[in-house]
Protein backbone atom coordinates (compact mmCIF):
# COMPACT_ATOMS: atom_id res chain seq x y z
CA UNK A 1 0.00 0.00 0.00
CA UNK A 2 1.28 3.46 -0.35
CA UNK A 3 -0.06 6.67 0.72
CA UNK A 4 0.39 10.28 1.94
CA UNK A 5 2.62 8.89 5.23
CA UNK A 6 5.35 7.45 5.76
CA UNK A 7 5.60 3.69 4.93
CA UNK A 8 8.67 2.27 6.51
CA UNK A 9 6.93 -1.84 6.32
CA UNK A 10 6.85 -1.69 3.09
CA UNK A 11 9.99 -0.29 1.66
CA UNK A 12 11.56 -2.49 4.48
CA UNK A 13 9.89 -5.82 2.90
CA UNK A 14 11.09 -4.53 -0.37
CA UNK A 15 15.00 -3.97 0.99
CA UNK A 16 14.75 -7.49 2.36
CA UNK A 17 13.78 -9.21 -0.83
CA UNK A 18 16.73 -7.59 -2.67
CA UNK A 19 20.42 -8.27 -2.59
CA UNK A 20 21.79 -5.60 -5.43
CA UNK A 21 20.35 -1.81 -4.48
CA UNK A 22 21.13 0.82 -6.47
CA UNK A 23 20.16 3.97 -3.80
CA UNK A 24 20.21 7.28 -6.43
CA UNK A 25 20.22 11.18 -5.17
CA UNK A 26 18.37 13.77 -7.03
CA UNK A 27 20.24 16.63 -9.29
CA UNK A 28 22.10 19.30 -7.90
CA UNK A 29 22.32 17.40 -4.92
CA UNK A 30 21.73 18.67 -1.57
CA UNK A 31 22.72 17.78 1.78
CA UNK A 32 19.52 15.67 2.39
CA UNK A 33 19.86 14.04 -0.70
CA UNK A 34 23.11 13.02 0.17
CA UNK A 35 23.16 12.31 3.70
CA UNK A 36 19.78 9.60 3.25
CA UNK A 37 22.19 8.13 0.27
CA UNK A 38 25.36 7.92 2.59
CA UNK A 39 23.29 6.50 5.71
CA UNK A 40 21.24 4.20 3.55
CA UNK A 41 24.36 2.58 2.14
CA UNK A 42 25.96 1.99 5.66
CA UNK A 43 22.82 0.51 6.77
CA UNK A 44 22.25 -2.18 4.08
CA UNK A 45 25.97 -3.02 3.88
CA UNK A 46 25.58 -3.43 7.70
CA UNK A 47 22.95 -5.74 6.55
CA UNK A 48 25.12 -7.67 3.83
CA UNK A 49 23.28 -6.06 1.24
CA UNK A 50 25.01 -4.99 -2.29
CA UNK A 51 24.71 -1.23 -2.42
CA UNK A 52 25.98 1.07 -5.00
CA UNK A 53 25.46 4.88 -4.81
CA UNK A 54 24.27 7.22 -7.91
CA UNK A 55 23.68 10.68 -8.83
CA UNK A 56 23.39 12.36 -12.00
CA UNK A 57 25.71 15.68 -10.76
CA UNK A 58 28.87 16.04 -8.46
CA UNK A 59 28.45 15.81 -5.22
CA UNK A 60 29.10 19.43 -3.65
CA UNK A 61 32.51 19.51 -2.16
CA UNK A 62 31.32 20.92 0.92
CA UNK A 63 29.63 17.32 1.06
CA UNK A 64 33.01 15.37 0.74
CA UNK A 65 33.00 14.48 4.33
CA UNK A 66 30.49 12.52 4.20
CA UNK A 67 31.51 8.51 5.12
CA UNK A 68 31.17 7.00 1.86
CA UNK A 69 30.18 9.81 0.09
CA UNK A 70 33.51 8.87 -2.29
CA UNK A 71 31.57 5.55 -3.90
CA UNK A 72 29.24 7.94 -5.74
CA UNK A 73 28.96 7.34 -9.60
CA UNK A 74 27.00 8.65 -13.03
CA UNK A 75 24.33 6.02 -13.65
CA UNK A 76 25.56 5.86 -16.98
CA UNK A 77 28.99 4.46 -15.40
CA UNK A 78 26.68 0.86 -14.10
CA UNK A 79 25.73 -1.81 -16.32
CA UNK A 80 23.50 -3.47 -13.38
CA UNK A 81 20.75 -5.16 -13.53
CA UNK A 82 19.83 -4.51 -9.59
CA UNK A 83 16.93 -6.67 -7.48
CA UNK A 84 15.88 -2.87 -6.40
CA UNK A 85 16.47 0.79 -7.21
CA UNK A 86 16.23 3.52 -4.21
CA UNK A 87 15.47 6.90 -4.86
CA UNK A 88 15.89 9.29 -1.57
CA UNK A 89 14.44 13.01 -1.34
CA UNK A 90 13.60 12.58 -4.79
CA UNK A 91 10.49 14.81 -5.85
CA UNK A 92 9.79 13.86 -9.17
CA UNK A 93 10.89 11.40 -11.82
CA UNK A 94 13.33 14.39 -13.82
CA UNK A 95 14.96 14.99 -10.91
CA UNK A 96 16.42 11.47 -11.04
CA UNK A 97 18.20 12.77 -14.25
CA UNK A 98 19.69 9.78 -15.63
CA UNK A 99 19.41 7.96 -12.99
CA UNK A 100 15.66 7.30 -14.04
CA UNK A 101 18.05 5.11 -17.07
CA UNK A 102 18.42 2.36 -13.82
CA UNK A 103 14.26 2.31 -13.27
CA UNK A 104 14.20 -0.38 -16.25
CA UNK A 105 17.49 -2.01 -15.50
CA UNK A 106 15.95 -2.98 -11.85
CA UNK A 107 13.56 -5.15 -10.79
CA UNK A 108 11.62 -3.46 -8.50
CA UNK A 109 11.66 -0.06 -7.62
CA UNK A 110 11.03 2.15 -4.32
CA UNK A 111 11.37 5.69 -2.53
CA UNK A 112 11.67 7.32 0.16
CA UNK A 113 10.41 11.32 0.02
CA UNK A 114 9.47 13.85 2.21
CA UNK A 115 8.13 16.65 -0.37
CA UNK A 116 4.14 17.24 -0.89
CA UNK A 117 4.40 17.36 -4.41
CA UNK A 118 5.94 13.69 -5.13
CA UNK A 119 3.38 12.37 -7.41
CA UNK A 120 4.68 8.36 -5.98
CA UNK A 121 5.84 7.26 -9.08
CA UNK A 122 7.81 4.18 -8.11
CA UNK A 123 6.06 0.68 -7.34
CA UNK A 124 6.31 1.04 -3.39
CA UNK A 125 6.22 4.47 -2.32
CA UNK A 126 6.97 6.05 1.41
CA UNK A 127 6.17 9.81 1.14
CA UNK A 128 6.03 11.99 4.40
CA UNK A 129 5.16 15.38 3.31
CA UNK A 130 5.26 16.84 6.85
CA UNK A 131 8.76 15.18 7.65
CA UNK A 132 11.30 18.64 8.11
CA UNK A 133 14.02 16.57 6.22
CA UNK A 134 14.01 12.84 4.42
CA UNK A 135 16.89 12.07 6.89
CA UNK A 136 14.31 11.59 9.61
CA UNK A 137 12.20 9.20 7.26
CA UNK A 138 15.58 7.49 7.07
CA UNK A 139 16.39 7.38 10.43
CA UNK A 140 12.68 5.67 10.88
CA UNK A 141 13.53 3.32 8.08
CA UNK A 142 16.96 2.39 9.36
CA UNK A 143 15.12 1.23 12.60
CA UNK A 144 12.39 -0.55 10.64
CA UNK A 145 15.60 -3.10 9.56
CA UNK A 146 16.96 -3.28 12.74
CA UNK A 147 20.23 -1.09 11.76
CA UNK A 148 21.77 -0.33 14.70
CA UNK A 149 22.88 3.57 14.98
CA UNK A 150 26.12 4.12 14.68
CA UNK A 151 28.49 7.74 14.64
CA UNK A 152 29.05 7.15 10.86
CA UNK A 153 25.34 7.07 9.98
CA UNK A 154 24.68 9.65 12.31
CA UNK A 155 27.12 12.37 10.50
CA UNK A 156 24.88 11.48 7.71
CA UNK A 157 21.53 12.13 9.31
CA UNK A 158 22.19 15.09 10.74
CA UNK A 159 23.57 16.80 7.27
CA UNK A 160 20.19 16.12 5.73
CA UNK A 161 18.49 16.86 8.96
CA UNK A 162 20.27 20.38 9.94
CA UNK A 163 20.21 21.32 5.98
CA UNK A 164 16.72 21.03 4.82
CA UNK A 165 15.63 22.80 8.34
CA UNK A 166 17.83 25.56 7.69
CA UNK A 167 20.25 24.49 10.84
CA UNK A 168 17.20 24.15 12.89
CA UNK A 169 15.22 27.43 12.00
CA UNK A 170 12.43 26.78 9.48
CA UNK A 171 8.98 26.35 10.84
CA UNK A 172 9.19 22.30 10.05
CA UNK A 173 11.98 21.61 12.81
CA UNK A 174 9.68 20.30 15.26
CA UNK A 175 10.02 18.51 18.75
CA UNK A 176 10.74 14.65 16.89
CA UNK A 177 13.91 16.84 15.24
CA UNK A 178 15.63 17.33 17.91
CA UNK A 179 14.30 14.28 19.66
CA UNK A 180 16.39 12.62 16.73
CA UNK A 181 19.36 14.69 17.24
CA UNK A 182 19.63 13.59 20.95
CA UNK A 183 19.94 9.94 19.68
CA UNK A 184 22.21 10.93 17.18
CA UNK A 185 24.64 13.04 20.15
CA UNK A 186 24.27 9.64 22.18
CA UNK A 187 26.17 8.07 19.36
CA UNK A 188 29.25 10.80 18.89
CA UNK A 189 28.03 13.05 16.65
CA UNK A 190 30.93 16.04 15.92
CA UNK A 191 28.56 18.80 15.96
CA UNK A 192 30.59 21.86 16.46
CA UNK A 193 33.16 20.57 13.71
CA UNK A 194 30.31 19.55 11.02
CA UNK A 195 28.23 22.88 11.61
CA UNK A 196 31.17 24.87 10.92
CA UNK A 197 31.56 23.17 7.48
CA UNK A 198 27.88 23.46 6.46
CA UNK A 199 27.00 26.80 8.04
CA UNK A 200 29.83 29.02 9.13
CA UNK A 201 32.46 28.73 6.22
CA UNK A 202 31.89 29.23 2.64
CA UNK A 203 35.10 28.88 -0.12
CA UNK A 204 36.57 32.11 -1.41
CA UNK A 205 34.39 31.58 -4.93
CA UNK A 206 31.13 31.25 -2.19
CA UNK A 207 32.30 34.93 -1.20
CA UNK A 208 32.85 36.52 -4.64
CA UNK A 209 29.76 35.22 -6.09
CA UNK A 210 28.03 36.28 -3.20
CA UNK A 211 29.02 39.75 -3.74
CA UNK A 212 27.40 39.16 -7.55
CA UNK A 213 24.55 38.20 -6.41
CA UNK A 214 24.00 41.16 -3.99
CA UNK A 215 25.24 43.86 -6.85
CA UNK A 216 22.45 42.04 -9.10
CA UNK A 217 19.61 42.37 -6.05
CA UNK A 218 16.55 44.07 -7.19
CA UNK A 219 13.54 44.91 -5.53
CA UNK A 220 9.85 44.68 -6.53
CA UNK A 221 6.42 45.44 -5.23
CA UNK A 222 7.64 47.55 -2.05
CA UNK A 223 10.47 45.46 -1.41
CA UNK A 224 8.57 42.29 -0.90
CA UNK A 225 9.74 40.21 -3.79
CA UNK A 226 13.57 40.56 -4.02
CA UNK A 227 15.54 39.07 -7.32
CA UNK A 228 18.96 37.98 -7.92
CA UNK A 229 20.57 36.84 -11.28
CA UNK A 230 24.06 35.64 -11.62
CA UNK A 231 25.44 34.70 -15.34
CA UNK A 232 27.81 32.04 -16.65
CA UNK A 233 30.20 35.26 -16.80
CA UNK A 234 29.82 35.87 -13.01
CA UNK A 235 30.33 32.27 -12.18
CA UNK A 236 33.72 32.27 -14.14
CA UNK A 237 34.45 35.65 -12.89
CA UNK A 238 34.97 34.14 -9.46
CA UNK A 239 36.38 30.62 -10.42
CA UNK A 240 32.97 29.39 -8.94
CA UNK A 241 30.88 26.33 -10.13
CA UNK A 242 27.22 26.06 -9.73
CA UNK A 243 26.90 24.68 -7.10
CA UNK A 244 28.51 27.57 -4.81
CA UNK A 245 25.22 29.61 -5.37
CA UNK A 246 23.29 26.74 -3.76
CA UNK A 247 22.39 29.06 -0.95
CA UNK A 248 22.58 32.47 -1.83
CA UNK A 249 19.11 33.39 -2.32
CA UNK A 250 18.38 33.32 1.22
CA UNK A 251 20.52 36.52 0.72
CA UNK A 252 17.82 38.11 -0.44
CA UNK A 253 15.21 36.91 1.98
CA UNK A 254 17.25 38.05 4.96
CA UNK A 255 15.96 41.42 3.55
CA UNK A 256 13.67 42.83 6.42
CA UNK A 257 9.67 43.18 4.70
CA UNK A 258 10.94 40.73 1.64
CA UNK A 259 7.99 37.51 1.95
CA UNK A 260 9.81 35.90 -1.33
CA UNK A 261 13.03 35.66 -3.47
CA UNK A 262 14.86 34.40 -6.16
CA UNK A 263 17.90 33.27 -7.33
CA UNK A 264 18.01 32.72 -11.18
CA UNK A 265 21.37 31.53 -12.65
CA UNK A 266 22.96 30.38 -16.26
CA UNK A 267 23.59 26.42 -16.31
CA UNK A 268 25.74 26.48 -19.25
CA UNK A 269 23.68 24.74 -21.40
CA UNK A 270 21.15 27.02 -22.43
CA UNK A 271 18.64 26.82 -19.05
CA UNK A 272 18.29 28.76 -16.06
CA UNK A 273 18.01 27.18 -12.73
CA UNK A 274 15.90 29.32 -10.22
CA UNK A 275 15.92 28.97 -6.39
CA UNK A 276 12.44 30.42 -5.36
CA UNK A 277 12.28 30.47 -1.08
CA UNK A 278 9.51 32.58 1.01
CA UNK A 279 9.56 33.44 4.61
CA UNK A 280 6.72 31.27 6.41
CA UNK A 281 3.31 31.61 6.11
CA UNK A 282 4.38 32.73 2.36
CA UNK A 283 4.02 29.47 0.04
CA UNK A 284 5.94 29.53 -3.10
CA UNK A 285 5.84 25.92 -4.48
CA UNK A 286 2.31 27.19 -5.95
CA UNK A 287 4.25 29.26 -7.94
CA UNK A 288 7.31 27.20 -9.10
CA UNK A 289 4.54 24.41 -9.78
CA UNK A 290 2.45 26.71 -12.00
CA UNK A 291 6.43 27.43 -14.07
CA UNK A 292 6.56 23.50 -14.26
CA UNK A 293 8.76 22.99 -11.04
CA UNK A 294 7.95 22.10 -7.51
CA UNK A 295 9.57 21.60 -3.89
CA UNK A 296 8.66 22.49 -0.32
CA UNK A 297 6.04 25.76 0.93
CA UNK A 298 8.92 27.72 1.49
CA UNK A 299 12.11 26.66 -1.16
CA UNK A 300 11.20 25.45 -4.28
CA UNK A 301 12.89 25.33 -7.57
CA UNK A 302 12.30 25.54 -11.57
CA UNK A 303 14.37 24.77 -14.71
CA UNK A 304 13.31 27.42 -17.45
CA UNK A 305 14.55 27.46 -20.86
CA UNK A 306 15.52 31.07 -22.17
CA UNK A 307 17.91 33.95 -22.19
CA UNK A 308 18.58 35.24 -17.73
CA UNK A 309 15.62 37.74 -18.26
CA UNK A 310 13.49 36.53 -20.03
CA UNK A 311 13.04 33.48 -17.73
CA UNK A 312 13.47 36.01 -14.72
CA UNK A 313 10.64 37.96 -16.34
CA UNK A 314 8.28 34.70 -16.60
CA UNK A 315 8.85 33.77 -12.76
CA UNK A 316 8.17 37.57 -11.14
CA UNK A 317 5.37 37.95 -13.24
CA UNK A 318 3.96 34.61 -11.61
CA UNK A 319 5.19 36.23 -7.98
CA UNK A 320 3.23 38.79 -8.72
CA UNK A 321 0.28 37.54 -10.20
CA UNK A 322 0.15 35.44 -6.96
CA UNK A 323 0.69 39.07 -4.84
CA UNK A 324 -2.01 40.40 -6.70
CA UNK A 325 -4.94 37.02 -4.91
CA UNK A 326 -4.35 34.94 -7.88
CA UNK A 327 -3.40 32.55 -5.66
CA UNK A 328 -3.57 32.28 -2.09
CA UNK A 329 -1.32 33.63 1.00
P1 LIG B 1 16.93 24.54 -4.79
O1 LIG B 1 16.55 25.94 -4.96
O2 LIG B 1 17.58 23.94 -5.99
O3 LIG B 1 17.71 24.34 -3.52
O4 LIG B 1 15.59 23.70 -4.62
C1 LIG B 1 14.73 23.91 -3.54
C2 LIG B 1 13.75 22.79 -3.45
O5 LIG B 1 12.93 22.72 -4.62
C3 LIG B 1 14.38 21.43 -3.30
O6 LIG B 1 13.74 20.75 -2.25
C4 LIG B 1 14.14 20.72 -4.60
O7 LIG B 1 13.82 19.39 -4.36
C5 LIG B 1 12.99 21.46 -5.23
N1 LIG B 1 13.23 21.68 -6.67
C6 LIG B 1 14.24 22.38 -7.20
N2 LIG B 1 14.17 22.42 -8.54
C7 LIG B 1 13.08 21.71 -8.88
C8 LIG B 1 12.45 21.37 -10.13
N3 LIG B 1 12.95 21.76 -11.31
N4 LIG B 1 11.33 20.60 -10.09
C9 LIG B 1 10.82 20.19 -8.91
N5 LIG B 1 11.36 20.50 -7.70
C10 LIG B 1 12.47 21.24 -7.67
MN1 LIG C 1 14.89 17.05 1.49
MN1 LIG D 1 16.82 17.70 -1.51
Amino acid sequence: MSGMTGNPEAIGEAIRNARTIAVCSHINPDGDTVGSATAMRLGLESLGKEVYLFCDDKIPDQLSFLPGVEHFRRPQESDGPFDLVLAVDISDKARMGACELLISRSAHTAQIDHHPTNPMYMETNSIDGKAPANCLLIREQLRELGVAMTREIAICLYTGISTDTGNFAFSSTNAETFEVMAELMRHGLPLSNLNRILFRERSRPQVLLMGKAIDSLMYYCDGIIAVMKLTEQDFKDCGALSEHADTLVNVGLETIGTKMAILGRETGDGMIKFSLRAKHPTCISDVAQSLGGGGHPQASGVTLAGTLDEATERVLEAMIKKLNGNGKQ
